[in-house]
């Protein structure tokens, strides 16, 4: 699909709508004031998670609206994530922490980006690319407390502490950071976190016993931050609740005073008034019960609405909560309108802020709910949208030069 001949640029590289079928908004302001208020309950220094484009809503724009806000850090996945973000003009310290065992560390270090360890062999290959390079290499030091995934555990760990600080003492190295994942931040009170945060200030002692003196430690994401205080150390990692989405399943964002970013919208390209006993999209799943309208959305499961989600999801159309109907198909659904009065063109929103809380007025989808609908998390919601809904960015007050 090429952009019409509407379709343009703007200064900031957001696509114009006009000539989009569909447009995720992201509302910058709401990034701001989920940043301050996740920092008020923190108390603790913020790094802005903006990983997989900002979880779909742009990594750039995310990044300076979290900054703008007081966030202090960046943090990211990948050195192509990273240099994404050097690239754009953004100085701010960034961590980033998957990377190849033989990766070309040279770029990350000479970008003064703070690269995430967790390997004795991802570690020699920075230590070789800093000597190369003449300046040392900023490191964080990650241990696994629990979560099985990156970092070092058991003997790896002094280990890799030890070599570290051989390589600190050469000068190739600076130890900026140690910092672990939890496995069930998002179930406060769960007994595992007590013993992963006591099993990370043990990984932390044998750090410092060796001598190193990290300047940030830590370890909570939004839902460790927002509920478990003794988590929270120098920094806390945000990714979901800065989207304005709860960390905690179904549970109201607005409990934390959060506000959803986004709203994924698109419009009706076409409309039919069909009998009783009409199927509707492929196998024809759904069969007609009443004569009704029906309304074409192009948005399907290549633009992030979940195939799983059939027969559950539902839209906002014509001031009403309205059906899918029959199965979600790639570039397209189908919405049961029933006899709402709806004109070619209306729009329609798919997922949004969602009513106020306490509300008797219905209101849009959230995100959450999308997540629930499809059997899965509104994280993967969020980074399944796809690469053809223009992306429009709201600005938030930070945009302001
Ligand atoms: C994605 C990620 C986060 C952010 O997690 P949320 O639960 O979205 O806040 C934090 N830390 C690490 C290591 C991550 O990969």
């Amino acid at each position: 699909m090429t952009p019409g001949t509407r379709g343009r640029r703007t200064p900031t590289g957001v696509i114009d709508e006009g000539a989009q079928l569909a447009e995720a908004v992201i509302d910058l302001a709401a990034i701001a004031e989920n940043i301050r208020t996740i920092a008020a309950v923190a108390r603790t220094g913020l790094m802005a998670v903006v990983k997989a484009d900002g979880f779909g809503h742009g990594a750039v724009p995310v990044a300076r609206a979290a900054l703008g806000a007081g966030a202090t850090w960046l943090g990211v996945t990948s050195a192509t994530e990273a240099l994404a973000l050097r690239s754009a003009g953004i100085d701010a310290p960034v961590l980033s922490w998957l990377h190849r065992p033989d990766e070309d560390f040279t770029r990350l270090i000479a970008a003064d980006v703070d690269i995430a360890v967790s390997t004795l062999t991802h570690l020699r290959a920075i230590a070789d690319a800093a000597t190369d390079l003449g300046v040392p290499a900023a490191v964080q030091l990650k241990a696994d407390v629990g979560l099985s995934r990156n970092g070092a555990n058991g003997d790896d760990w002094p280990e890799l502490v030890a070599w570290a600080r051989k390589h600190e003492k050469e000068g190739s190295v600076q130890v900026h950071g140690v910092w672990s994942h939890l496995t069930n931040a998002d179930v406060p009170g769960c007994p595992s976190i007590v013993r992963q945060v006591s099993t990370f200030r043990e990984a932390l002692r044998i750090a410092r016993d060796a001598g190193l003196d990290p300047e940030i430690v830590h370890l909570a994401n939004s839902a460790a931050a927002l509920a478990t205080p003794e988590t929270r150390f120098d920094l806390c990692r945000i990714g979901l609740a800065m989207y304005g989405i709860s960390p905690f399943g179904a549970a109201d964002p607005r409990r934390f005073g959060l506000r959803p970013a986004m709203t994924l919208r698109s419009r009706v390209i076409n409309l039919k008034r069909v009998p009783a006993g009409t199927g509707v999209s492929y196998g024809a799943d759904h069969v007609t019960n009443r004569p009704t309208t029906l309304a074409l959305l192009p948005l399907g499961y290549a633009d992030g609405l979940s195939r799983t989600a059939e027969g559950r999801a539902w839209v906002w159309l014509a001031g009403r909560r309205c059906p899918i109907v029959g199965r979600i198909a790639m570039d397209q659904c189908v919405v049961d309108v029933g006899d709402l009065p709806v004109a070619l063109g209306d729009p329609v929103v798919v997922f949004g802020p969602g009513a106020e809380p306490g509300s008797p007025e219905p209101a849009e989808p959230t995100a959450t709910e999308w997540a629930q609908w499809a059997g899965t998390i509104p994280h993967e919601v969020l980074t399944g949208i796809g690469a053809r809904v223009a992306r429009v960015h709201l600005p938030g007050e930070a945009d302001t030069p």
